[in-house]
């Protein structure tokens, strides 16, 4: 689903229906489309990632499905107009803990916790198909850092699903992973790079932002629009407080 401004699509989220279930919900502005797509399937439960409106954001459209993620798991309040705009206005759902995970038809789906854009943030693997879920927890070669990510729980949770060894793996944002291993590999050592880069220059004493230009260019309009909730100068803290 995405956002377009004139026929150029902007924000793009996508979510998977396995079986009776669907993972994420994409956005609320995507949930005309989404209904449209899965009229007449039967629809057992939602399983959500994590709590960004753009993950659970047509959650409610589907009153029959049971909503599960995390365990005490947050939804997205006093979403910022930007975010707004983007992704739509979200109505509330309720969540309820999605346990060990769902199974029908010879389908499962399992939780495989993947903290670090969010210290809730789950996957959903299912191990007869080597089908890894992944939400956020791979959102390729970042530039930026999200308020309220943890970068060291960001990379071990990659690592983690690096060495899951899934077949296929479904991000929210992107493409299909078809050789995953050798993908989440290539975002693990993206980030180390980025890590060693910011740690030779942090011994030349420059500063983070001077870093952050130098590694990142400028702060932008992502920068920009989203009052610093997305910041190529806090990414450059994150990495260089890693251990
Ligand atoms: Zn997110």
């Amino acid at each position: 689903m995405a956002r377009e401004l004139l026929g150029v699509p902007l924000c793009v989220g996508s979510c998977y229906q396995v079986g009776p279930f669907l993972v994420d919900t994409g956005p609320a502005h995507g949930g005309r489309a989404l209904r449209a797509a899965l009229e007449g399937e039967r629809l057992d439960a939602i399983l959500v990632t994590h709590g960004h409106e753009d993950h659970w954001g047509n959650a409610a459209r589907f009153p029959r499905a049971r909503v599960l993620g995390a365990a005490g798991l947050q939804l997205a309040r006093g979403i910022p107009l930007y975010r707004r705009v983007a992704w739509g206005e979200p109505a509330r759902a309720r969540v309820e803990p999605v346990g060990d995970g769902v199974d029908a038809r010879g389908l499962e789906l399992r939780p495989f916790p993947t903290p670090g854009h969010t210290p809730d943030h789950l996957a959903y693997w299912e191990p007869s198909r080597g089908w890894l879920f992944c939400g956020d927890a791979a959102l390729g070669p970042i530039k930026y850092s999200m308020l309220g990510e943890d970068r060291g729980r960001y990379l071990a949770s990659l690592r983690a699903m690096r060495d899951l060894k899934p077949e296929v793996v479904f991000p929210a944002h992107g493409p299909v992973m078809e050789r995953p291993r050798e993908q989440l590999g290539a975002q693990v050592a993206h980030l180390e790079r980025l890590r060693d880069e910011v740690r030779e220059l942090v011994a030349e004493r420059r500063s983070d932002r001077a870093i952050a230009r130098s590694l990142l260019g400028r702060e932008g309009m992502l920068g920009l629009v989203s009052g610093g909730e997305f910041s190529k100068e806090r990414l450059v803290r994150e990495l260089r407080e890693l251990g």
